[in-house]
């Protein structure tokens, strides 16, 4: 069952609840009864992705390489 954290915008009350997905969201403080409650993300570390490494690809490689083609080689029609 997922855990939703919430804040109270009435009195900063921070809390967490646990209810199914299908549930509705806690709409009251339990602290002040205050109708202000909202969900924040939570930041637990139940879906902790750590990447160490470089997991990023780069862009396709343009036509020229990426050196800077300014003299129209980069063999695009009608544009040399
Ligand atoms: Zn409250």
């Amino acid at each position: 069952m997922p855990i939703y954290d919430y804040k109270c915008d009435a009195c900063q009350h921070a809390f967490e609840e646990n209810h199914p997905m299908s549930a509705p969201p806690v709409r009251q403080c339990p602290a002040c009864g205050a109708e202000k409650v909202r969900k924040i993300l939570s930041t637990g570390g139940i879906v902790g992705s750590t990447k160490g490494g470089q997991d990023f690809s780069p862009p396709a490689a343009s036509p020229c390489g990426g050196g800077g083609c300014g003299s129209g080689m980069c063999g695009m029609p009608g544009m040399g």
